[in-house]
């Protein structure tokens, strides 16, 4: 099970190695929550909630985080959104104008821009039919310098996540970094594969507060892999990349994890009422299977049916341009009342 060929020292970038962290004031002096004076940041002395500096390591954040996901808090790190951890990963891991990453279109538009920034070459290969990972065609693409595979399980757009076979495939075959973002994991029916980052040592899984857990505002994204790996990402963020007002805000929510799940429940039964509803409607012509919280749709006419629902107020997302994805709508499910919305204005379209 276990690839006993991956070795972190060959795949981190080599001045990234050797770097030793900025140490802030926070980092050298923790507080045990006894009462000190603080001195030693610049702060503004007058107390207003935020006037001082935000835990560099968000611990109590984290200390929940681990006791929710069942993962110890060294196999964690917090970044302002999974782009900040996504692009901490392409600045350890890429050399710029040498190594290469894999992604698989239709997906997630991030990967490619971090890469064109970070001057990483990005090499796709489409998935197949059923919108699965051609795992073949994969691995006959890595070479020396391909440090990472991003794998988007449930994939966005397609809403579909990939088999566990062919993630399997992928982490057993590879030597570089597997990338699994989770995004949409807590929409999805199948496990996630956080409790495999003991086994595979190249696993890294990214999860996001901006879907599920409704706080797409306040920029927390996650990062959850071996200690070494966390340990080289830790070197290069920001030091204050979380600010204080994400962690309470966070916190509060993980701690009333009910209500997330709450509203899950709520979304998948609207997601299944609205496929019902969508798949009556005649220039429907393919609903594809969702694991997220929204649909992929093919219709008689993307740009005209996209037009004809922004001028009813109606904001969805078009696909079309993506590959395999040719006259597609995204549908985010929304409340029951904007559903309903949205199908009434459907039917009317449709006469
Ligand atoms: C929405 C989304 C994210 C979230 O990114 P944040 O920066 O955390 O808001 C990440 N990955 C995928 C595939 C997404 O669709």
């Amino acid at each position: 099970m276990e690839n006993i060929k991956f070795d972190i020292k060959q795949i981190v970038r080599p001045n990234v190695l050797g770097l030793s962290p900025y140490s802030s004031a926070r980092d050298e002096y923790v507080s045990d929550g006894s009462t000190m004076i603080f001195l030693d940041a610049n702060e503004n002395p007058f107390e207003n909630g935020v006037n001082r500096y935000p835990d560099p390591q968000q611990r109590s954040l984290k200390a929940e985080l681990a006791k929710l996901k069942g993962v110890s808090e060294t196999n964690i790190l917090l970044g302002n959104g999974s782009d900040e951890v996504l692009d901490l990963i392409f600045r350890a891991f890429c050399e710029p104008s040498v190594d290469n990453i894999i992604t698989l279109p239709p997906t997630y538009g991030m990967y490619k821009v971090l890469a064109d920034i970070n001057t990483i070459d990005n090499r796709k290969v489409l998935l197949q039919t059923g919108f699965q990972p051609d795992v073949t065609k994969i691995l006959e693409t890595v070479d020396e310098y391909t440090k990472v595979i991003f794998l988007c399980s449930p994939n966005n757009p397609t809403g579909n996540s990939f088999s566990e076979e062919s993630i399997i495939s992928i982490l057993e075959d590879f030597n570089g970094l597997v990338v699994i973002d989770e995004a949409y994991i807590d929409f999805s029916s199948k496990n996630s594969w956080l409790q495999k980052i003991e086994y595979y040592p190249n696993l890294v899984i990214t999860q996001t507060l901006s879907k599920a857990y409704g706080l797409a505002g306040i920029r927390l994204g996650l990062c959850y892999a071996s200690e070494e790996i966390i340990n080289i990402l830790n070197k290069i963020k920001p030091p204050y990349n979380v600010n204080e007002l994400t962690q309470q805000r966070a916190l509060e929510r993980v701690i009333n994890y009910d209500k997330v799940t709450f509203e899950v429940s709520k979304i998948l039964k609207e997601r299944e009422a609205l496929i019902k509803a969508l798949s009556k409607i005649s220039f429907v012509e393919k609903i594809y299977e969702s694991d997220a919280n929204f649909v992929l749709v093919k219709i008689d006419d993307a740009n005209k049916r996209y037009q004809q629902l922004l001028e009813l107020g109606i904001v969805v997302r078009n696909r079309s341009t993506q590959p395999l994805c040719k006259n597609t709508l995204r549908f985010t499910v929304g409340t029951e009342e904007e559903n309903h919305k949205l199908i009434d204005e459907m039917i009317k379209i449709d006469n």
